[in-house]
């Protein structure tokens, strides 16, 4: 019995606990998973301080006044301004004491000597100021549980003080590629053997997906092989990804290998195309998911099935992003299975437009190449005409 993509997923999810959290050193935290809300301790901009080079003044009518010091970045003036005194200051220096606005360098005009004088026009009170805490004040939230870290949200911890932040841990993944025709590159090509893409497409998803790559399993197509690779990536992985051998014929071995091993099954067969043979278990906490080898297959379900459970696994979102699009094009629906279509999406002036990458055959690795997207395109008769709006999920 086939299920629908959605309560695959849905089962998935289900058996995902969030792994725990641990400190994260700021430099390393791009693309981890925050596991805390992070409140700034401190107001950001620290202290009141100027916009601009020029000369820190009491706000008043136009005068000429005694420059009495100065104020740079890093090093606060000593001095006082009273009343027809001026201290010069720089972007990013701490507003003087009895200063509460800065006239720019450009708009004071400096007067002959002897002691240093300058004519500034009316100002206003706060003109280029800026005030302690307005950017962040103490107790804000600067991102909370469950978001990314981007280049934006670190720069914003790292200007609250954090040297390192709570992330979940990133999963470890055991991939388990099976196969007797499967040769790495780099070698030259036997009779009927064929390059193993599989290992390196899914362990760049897996890299893609924040976690990180525990192992590496060839196996040819011989049950104690398998059943000892998948034996030792139960053993040392949260999640266990095995790639061909999971269909009927003689040489599967790979889901009686999992029975074996006590992994129970959760499901096998969604009526997805590409990627109806796909299965998935579990034993202990491990998430055990067996991939159809075809290679489109192989990257379509992990996108529909593992990287969700990979993001909850860090303790974010397991969504991916989606819109809705315009067909370019018909789209042939299948009779009895939905379907992810790889398409190219495009802007234009009345919302986005899908293409699909051509030839979408489950062997065709080509309409992998600069898809954008997933179209769901549910089963049925006949095609969808160009023109009609399906959901997309981005890749
Ligand atoms: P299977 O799911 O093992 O029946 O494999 C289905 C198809 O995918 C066969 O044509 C395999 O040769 C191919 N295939 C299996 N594993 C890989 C792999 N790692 N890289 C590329 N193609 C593969
Ligand atoms: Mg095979």
């Amino acid at each position: 019995m086939l299920i629908s993509i959605d309560e695959a997923r849905a089962r998935v999810l289900e058996a995902v606990r969030p792994l725990e959290a641990e400190d994260v050193p700021l430099a390393e935290a791009l693309g981890r998973v925050l596991a805390e809300d992070v409140t700034s301790p401190i107001d950001v901009p620290p202290f009141d301080g100027s916009a601009m080079d020029g000369y820190a003044v009491r706000a008043g009518p136009a005068a000429e006044l005694e420059v009495i010091g100065e104020s740079r970045a890093g090093a606060p003036a000593a001095e006082q301004v009273r009343p027809g005194t001026a201290i010069r200051i720089s972007t990013g220096a701490a507003l003087p004491a009895g200063a509460d606005a800065v006239v720019p360098l450009e708009r004071a005009e400096p007067v002959a000597r002897p002691t240093e004088r300058v004519r500034v026009p009316a100002t206003e009170p706060r003109a280029n100021v800026r005030y302690a805490g307005e950017d962040l004040p103490a107790g804000r939230p600067v991102a909370t549980a469950g978001t990314p870290l981007d280049a934006a949200t670190i720069g914003a911890a790292a200007a609250i003080g954090r040297a390192a932040v709570r992330c979940g841990r990133r999963p470890r993944v055991a991939l388990v590629v099976t196969g007797d025709e499967l040769v790495p590159p780099g070698q030259p090509l036997p009779p009927g053997g064929i390059y193993s893409s599989n290992v390196y497409a899914l362990g760049a998803q897996v890299a893609g997906a924040g976690a990180e790559l525990a192992g590496r399993r060839n196996v040819p197509d011989d049950a104690q092989a398998t059943r000892t690779a998948l034996a030792g990536a139960l053993a040392t992985a949260d999640v266990v990804i095995a790639s061909g051998g999971i269909s009927v014929g003689p040489h599967d071995h790979v889901k009686p290998a999992l029975r074996g091993l006590g992994v129970d099954e959760r499901f096998w067969g969604v009526s997805l195309r590409p990627g109806k043979p796909t299965w998935f278990g579990t034993k202990v906490g491990v998430l055990v998911f067996g991939l159809p080898g075809n290679p489109v297959s192989a990257m379509v379900t992990f996108e529909l099935f593992v990287r969700p459970a990979l993001r909850a696994l860090q303790g974010r979102s397991p969504d991916a992003a989606t819109a809705t699009v315009t067909l370019d094009e018909p789209i042939e629906r299948h009779p009895a299975r939905e379907q992810a279509v790889r398409v190219r999406l495009r802007r234009t002036a009345n919302g986005l437009r899908a293409t699909s990458t051509g030839p979408q055959g489950s062997h065709m690795l080509t309409s992998m190449l600069g898809a954008d997207a997933l179209a769901r395109v549910a089963a049925g008769e006949g095609a969808l005409p160009a023109g009609a709006t399906v959901e997309v999920e981005l890749l």
